[in-house]
């Protein structure tokens, strides 16, 4: 390949990068979109239940219910929606156990939590709207405690566990890290962040990191582009080996050659600089 040609960068770019960046793009290796944008959204899900910010949508669906409906045999669209829907319902936001003043949430398929579960089996499972009825909840004998995550509404399942049934079943499919109380209210922060498609920024430079965040920022501001996550993050995967101080050190001729060989081609959207970009003319002030 072409061996790369420094480009005049002009002196001091990376502190002009750092002073034009505004916070909100500077959000270290994981960039998550604000999910009302246009620029990098085209809307929500059309699973009434689903919140997931869709960005490039195949049926109007997230990926996460596209995936569904396709290992579903893609029946009719109309028809599926309404069956997906309380099912959404139910496994994003369930209700809390029908026992009286238990106040956990429901885990399975039936309104109960796992501990009224148990004793509703020890019963011989007998009708579970007449058990619910006559089923009471001794607040003064209660050994649970409030779940630890931020404004999530329901209790543990015991006096040992600092997670709600709900978020229990979330941390122990995602991994089941170890984590202190301070960390596990983080980690489920991004976990919320995370369903909305986002763009991943990890194994940069500092200098490349903020020239593709100027990037987004300039996007979002002009809001004239859409802008898919997914696009920008296989960009970002196709700009991390080729090692670069700054996007300006190549020309497009030069990406083109150093992903010719790659069996997808050059992406569409990034790090294509033409000659009037404010990052390539310097004009970092143009916001
Ligand atoms: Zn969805
Ligand atoms: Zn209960
Ligand atoms: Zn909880």
């Amino acid at each position: 390949m072409t061996a790369p040609r420094p480009l005049a960068t002009g002196a001091g770019l990376l502190e002009r990068l750092m002073a034009t960046v505004r916070p909100e793009f500077r959000t270290g290796e994981e960039f998550y979109p604000p999910p009302d944008s246009p620029v990098f959204f085209q809307g929500i899900c059309r699973i009434p239940a689903c919140t997931r910010a869709v960005s490039f949508s195949v049926k109007g669906l997230c990926t996460h219910h596209y995936g569904r409906w396709r290992r579903a045999g893609m029946p009719d669209l109309e028809a599926w929606i309404l069956c997906e829907d309380p099912t959404t319902r139910w496994r994003d936001n369930p209700p809390g156990c029908s026992v009286a003043r238990c106040g956990r949430a429901s885990r399975g398929s039936r309104p109960l939590c796992a501990r009224h579960t148990e004793a509703w089996q020890r019963a011989g499972s007998p009708d579970l709207d007449q058990w619910i009825a006559t089923a009471r909840c001794d607040p003064t004998r209660r050994d649970d405690r409030e779940c630890l995550v931020d404004g999530c509404p329901w209790r543990t399942d015991s006096p040992s566990m600092t997670l709600c049934g709900r978020h229990y079943i979330r941390w122990r499919n995602n991994g089941h890290p170890n984590l202190t109380s301070t960390q596990m209210r983080d980690w489920f922060k991004v976990l919320e962040l995370r369903r909305n498609p986002y763009i991943r920024l990890h194994d940069l430079s500092q200098q490349i990191r903020l020239e593709i965040q100027f990037g987004l920022q300039r996007r979002h501001d002009l809001g004239t582009r859409h802008t898919p996550p997914s696009i920008v993050s296989r960009a970002v995967s196709w700009i991390r080996p080729a090692e670069l101080t700054s996007l300006l050190d190549w020309d497009e001729a030069d990406w083109l050659t150093f992903h010719q060989a790659r069996p997808r081609g050059l992406p569409q959207h990034v790090p294509r600089l033409h000659p009037g970009h404010p990052l390539r003319a310097g004009r970092l002030t143009d916001r």
